[in-house]
């Protein structure tokens, strides 16, 4: 499942191309997750302003509305001049005289939703209660310990949520708590606040370094064949179950956390 960094590398990978592009058609496939809610044909003519994220969302700012792009599980964008034929799983392509932008998705839990304006009640759907970016100047330690606060469940299950803070999934959750040394399993309203400091410096510290190291292959992103999928993460704890520890050596443990793999290290990591 494409996480944030690589929402956020695909964004730059054709954010500044696109810019200023008219549309020319829009191709829409089988059905996605949720429908486009307009007729395709009513987008052409307006230029492409820019490419915003929010969360895990795309938004394509339009000279009139906007679309918001989701990756869901199995989704990937490529956007170049000499894409190769649609193929089977291309489900949305939209064509401007910059480049052609493509979305495949062979699972289909992926979306392309049209938003009158980023305040529209469909706009507010699907983005009104994300929490806070954690890259930029946004996301506080003092406001971050504050939403932990008012939270009884697991904090695993705090990060996942995403209303504390947007983007850190599954694989990022196991890894920034083993770099704060709280286990996962340990109530979030218990997280004191010099170890909530941690946690935040952490959750900065990995989702902008996948940033920085998916930006390494941009290149490949900006060829005809975009890819999604996660970074090569130097991975603490995740899917690392009954190996060593690499700071302990003692054995990575793993349980169910709301259907979700955990991996953690209940030596280095405190309840
Ligand atoms: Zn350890």
């Amino acid at each position: 499942m494409p996480e944030l960094p690589e929402v956020e590398v695909t964004r730059l990978s054709f954010a500044d191309r696109i810019a200023g592009g008219r549309i020319e058609s829009v191709t829409v496939g089988k059905a996605l997750r949720w429908p486009l809610g307009l007729a395709p044909q009513l987008l052409q003519g307006r230029v492409v302003l820019g490419v915003r994220r929010r969360g895990k969302y795309l938004l394509l700012d339009l000279s009139e509305g906007l679309l918001l792009i989701h990756l869901g599980m199995s989704g990937s964008i490529s956007f170049g001049l000499d894409l190769p034929p649609l193929g089977k799983h291309d489900h949305f392509e939209l064509t401007t005289p910059l480049g052609v932008l493509r979305l495949n998705d062979p699972r289909r839990f992926g979306a392309v939703v049209y938003a009158a304006a980023d305040d529209d009640a469909t706009a507010h759907k699907l983005l009104g209660r994300l929490g806070v970016e954690p890259l930029g100047g946004a996301f506080g330690a003092q406001e971050f310990h504050a939403a932990l606060k008012t939270r009884k469940t697991a904090i695993k299950q705090v990060l996942l949520g995403g209303e504390a803070v947007v983007g850190v999934g599954n694989i990022y959750a196991s890894e920034v708590l083993f770099r704060a040394g709280i286990r996962p399993t340990t109530r979030a309203l218990r997280i004191s606040r010099p170890r909530a400091v941690l946690l935040h410096r952490a959750i900065v510290e990995v989702l902008t370094q996948a940033v920085t190291k998916g930006g390494s292959t941009l290149r490949d992103f900006s060829n005809a064949q975009g890819e999604a999928g996660h970074f090569q993460l130097d991975a603490m704890v995740y899917d690392r179950a009954g190996l060593p520890c690499k700071v302990c050596a003692a054995p990575i443990k793993t349980m169910r956390q709301g259907q979700r793999s955990t991996f953690y290290c209940a030596n280095c990591q405190k309840p």
